[in-house]
């Protein structure tokens, strides 16, 4: 049911981070060593387990200005970005999303406000995207200038717009139910080709083929802050797993590095995927406002297909 996905899609975001939350900037092999396999939502400094870092923060933004506005305007994501900044419970905010909003505060315009050079080509923006993939999900030439819009806020690069570009093609194909996971890597690499993200999404598909063990594969991938690896091993773990969420999402954070991104990611492709009645019950009830969550993909879901009804059968 596509409601569903769109539930799950929002909901799985915010469980990969809450999980990965605890063991970010970890190497795969601490995490290994002393924690053996993640399953469980665990609390870390001031944050609760289940509770979601900046990565979700930043994607409630862009969901509920889409809810309010019909659409994506990033002039209104740029203003929330603001207020969640002036609440003061960043959660981990990284540093070229808070030179930013420090920007638009200043007055500066959501069309210059965000980080250029070769220093803004992180994470921040494909971590927030899921939303644009939902709503644009039946126009993919609204997706692409939706992507850039959302990304430029924050992140004004050519790396950090594809990557945020390939996480909302994704979503935006798995949430029909019609995607072929076999041919996903492809279809991405060459939406946003003459990239470094589309580059390491091919080394993905080879690894890919070749049977490459999770662990093996994110270690090549790479799992820093940078786009580029982000991307590659979030779809990794999904494609690996296509559908067992848990097992997604908990190879994400055994990759290590940048922990609660990477699952945040896997976790908003997977839940596109799987939806909310194929993930486990545990982390669903567990993670911080996981109904407001889920409730917030189902209206996506009306915006984006309005006279579409689930129960309707063009056959009958
Ligand atoms: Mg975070």
């Amino acid at each position: 049911m596509t409601q569903d996905r769109f539930a799950g899609c929002l909901v799985g975001l915010a469980i990969g981070d809450a999980l990965g939350m605890p063991f970010e900037g970890m190497s795969a092999e601490a995490i290994r060593q002393r924690y053996g396999q993640v399953t469980e939502l665990l609390p870390a400094g001031r944050l609760d387990a289940g509770q979601y870092t900046d990565d979700t923060k930043m994607m409630l933004c862009i969901a509920e200005s889409i809810v309010e506005r019909g659409h994506v305007d990033p002039e209104d994501v740029a203003r929330r970005f603001a207020e969640w900044f002036e609440s003061g419970d960043l959660r981990g905010i990284g540093s070229t999303c808070l030179e930013s909003i420090l920007n638009l505060k200043r007055g500066i315009s959501w069309r210059d406000s965000g980080r250029r050079g070769k220093w803004a080509a992180g994470n921040g923006t494909a971590m927030r995207i899921a939303p644009v993939g939902l709503i644009d999900y039946p126009d993919l030439e609204r997706l692409r200038e939706d992507c850039w819009a959302t990304s430029i806020i924050t992140h004004d690069n050519a790396e950090a717009v594809a990557g945020a570009t390939a996480v909302a093609y994704a979503i935006a194909r798995l949430v029909t139910g019609e995607a072929d996971t076999r041919t996903l890597l492809p279809e991405i690499a060459a939406l946003v080709e003459d990239s470094e993200v589309a580059r390491n999404l091919e080394q993905a598909r080879s690894l890919l083929s070749a049977d490459t063990p999770t662990g093996d594969a994110v270690a090549v991938l790479g799992t820093s802050g940078y786009v580029v690896e982000t991307v590659a091993s979030a779809l990794y773990c999904f494609l690996r797993t296509p559908d067992d969420f848990m097992s997604t999402v908990a190879s994400a954070v055994m990759g290590g590095g940048d922990t609660d991104t990477t699952a945040a990611i896997a976790g908003a492709v997977s839940g596109a995927h799987n939806g909310v009645l194929n993930m486990p019950r545990h982390p669903l009830e567990e993670v911080e406002d996981s109904e407001r969550l889920q409730a917030l993909g189902r209206a996506i879901y009306r915006l984006a297909s309005p006279q579409e009804d689930d129960d309707y059968d063009p056959t009958t």
